[in-house]
């Protein structure tokens, strides 16, 4: 199986078609994301909200708009 390299082929065409995938966070919908290499698996942290996990959300525009607009309402919920 090569689904890797099938799949790295996808993201490619991604990048060239007007709807890109965005790597976000799956709290606040940020794409400020940093990868960290460190331990058995990387992490990624998000510069927004503080998350720190294995997990991201491949978004468009659209999905990331949408995850931020609900994260602020949440927010705004708590106060
Ligand atoms: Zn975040």
């Amino acid at each position: 199986m090569n689904n890797e390299e099938a799949e790295a082929e996808d993201f490619m065409d991604d990048i060239s078609a007007e709807e890109k995938l965005i790597e976000v966070c799956p709290i606040c919908g940020s794409p400020e994301l940093y990868f960290e290499a460190g331990g058995v698996e990387g992490l990624y942290h998000c510069k927004h909200c503080g998350y720190i996990g294995a997990f991201v959300i491949d978004a468009n525009k659209e999905m990331m708009d949408l995850i931020q607009k609900e994260y602020n309402a949440s927010v705004r919920d708590a106060e």
